[in-house]
């Protein structure tokens, strides 16, 4: 600053000097003043490349200047150049969070104070069926047009999330969605989004099981609570007395085998799955199976009316790994379901077989009625039941089939099922080839 107003003072006296020596005091006046222009008139130039340059989108190359001009261009370069490390690691910060959140397996969505969308995550565009490029900035309420989001928009109750249905939900494939908004900021709100499909489907499964069950034990107990109150108000004859005891029995034995199935679940359910250190003779699983399968099958078509035909094959000269208790459970389930639902006179194979990719098969073939194709899908869902009171009559619970599909599932492999209606059906147990084994020899 000093060195400025030196140089202004100077240029004031040479001016004076040479317009004395040119024209006298007057002339003196004039050359101080018109030294004072010339350095103004630099001093404005130098100013305006300044400013041109600060006024540049491109602030990387300064003009030359020296002395105070200069000095102010180093600096702001300076801090023009801080500045714009700052917006950039910033916006690396954001991208990076950006990132994160749309990687979240969540939905995000952020609405400004009036509603309009600013940013959505593709699962939230997924969710809603929005459009990011379309849909920027426009009212959440014109796109998520379901009545029970406008409600809870407008409620202002935000505490708890609304369940609504996904834009990609149709009737094979059902969407839930649990919708959430929080309040954020200076009016403003996060939206959160999750799938919620699975978790909807279990509940009404575990429903429906509920439901299932108390009706499945309901109807027993019902009967003999009326044999009881029969019992304690009537007089019988010994006659009646054991007819109604023997029905007391039947029902008590059928909520008993409908418990022992439903423990039998748990318990599949509750175990770790089957490991290889436990090894399986099918022979020997064939064999017990045949013991039981005669006797069932004596007690349901006696020899004096048509018997059944039970074919049970050779033993195959393969071993298994898996849980003996689990397999005999679920060939035992197949091998009666046919026992029962095969008229008699009927014949029923039993055949263990190794297929050619190497897996272990064992077949339960029969010529009973059949099923028809568009209860296959079901059959062995749990309860499900093409025929009720043929299921109940013949001492079934409905859970066999669920029972032996998640045996052989625990053990990696497949029931397979196939039957023509009036023909008869063939369930089979499909073991992966790495449970198959050879005893080596010697
Ligand atoms: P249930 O105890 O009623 O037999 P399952 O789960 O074992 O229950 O079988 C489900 C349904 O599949 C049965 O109710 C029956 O309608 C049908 N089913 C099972 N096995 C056979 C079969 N061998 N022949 C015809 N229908 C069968």
């Amino acid at each position: 600053m000093t060195f400025r107003i030196t140089l202004f003072i100077i240029a004031q006296l040479l001016g004076g000097l040479l317009g004395w020596y040119l024209g006298g005091w007057y002339g003196a006046l004039a050359g101080m003043v018109l030294g004072s222009g010339v350095v103004f008139v630099v001093d404005s130039l130098r100013a305006q490349r300044f400013l041109r340059w600060v006024m540049e989108p491109d602030t990387s190359a300064p003009p030359l200047l020296r002395g105070l001009w200069g000095e102010a261009a180093y600096r702001t370069r300076r801090a023009l150049r801080a500045e714009q490390r700052k917006v950039a690691d910033s916006e690396r910060a954001l991208g990076e969070f950006l990132k994160a959140i749309q990687a979240s397996p969540n939905g995000v969505v952020l609405l400004d104070s009036e509603g309009r969308i600013e940013w959505c995550n593709e699962t939230a565009a997924q969710h809603f069926g929005f459009e990011p490029q379309r849909d920027m900035l426009q009212h959440i309420g014109n796109l998520v047009r379901q009545p029970a989001f406008a409600a809870y928009y407008v409620g202002k109750n935000y505490e708890r999330d609304v369940t609504l249905i996904g834009s990609e939900d149709s009737a094979s494939h059902p969407v839930k969605l649990s919708v959430q908004l929080h309040p954020y900021g200076d009016g403003q709100k996060l939206l959160l989004s999750r799938d919620i499909t699975a978790l909807a489907q279990a509940e009404a499964m575990r429903r429906d099981f509920v439901a299932n069950v108390s009706h499945e034990i309901r109807t027993p107990l019902t009967v003999l609570a009326g044999f009881v109150e029969t019992m304690q108000s009537l007089q019988l004859t010994e006659a009646e007395r054991e007819n109604y005891l023997s029905l007391m029995a039947a029902q008590a034995s059928r909520m008993q085998m409908l418990v022992n199935d439903l423990l039998t679940l748990s318990q599949l359910e509750g175990s770790p799955l089957p490991s290889n250190s436990e090894t399986v003779d099918p022979r020997e699983l064939l064999d017990q199976c045949q013991t039981e399968a005669t006797c069932l099958s004596l007690l349901l078509h006696p020899q004096n009316e048509h018997p059944q035909i039970l074919n049970f094959g050779p033993a195959p000269k393969f071993l298994l790994h898996g849980s003996v208790g689990e397999l005999r459970s679920a060939a035992s389930n197949l091998i009666n379901n046919a026992i029962r639902y095969t008229p008699g006179g009927g014949t029923i194979d039993v055949q263990w077989t190794q297929l050619p990719d190497g897996r272990a098969r064992l077949a339960i073939t029969d010529t009973g009625p059949g099923i028809a194709p568009e209860h296959l899908p079901r059959l062995a869902e749990r309860f499900y039941r093409v025929d009720r009171s043929r299921s109940r009559e013949s001492g079934g619970t409905g859970l066999g089939l669920a029972i032996a599909k998640h045996v052989v599932q625990r053990h990696g492999g497949e029931l397979q099922i196939t039957s023509q209606p009036g023909k008869g059906s063939c369930f089979a147990l499909v073991f992966p080839a790495q449970r198959v084994f050879f005893k080596a020899v010697g």
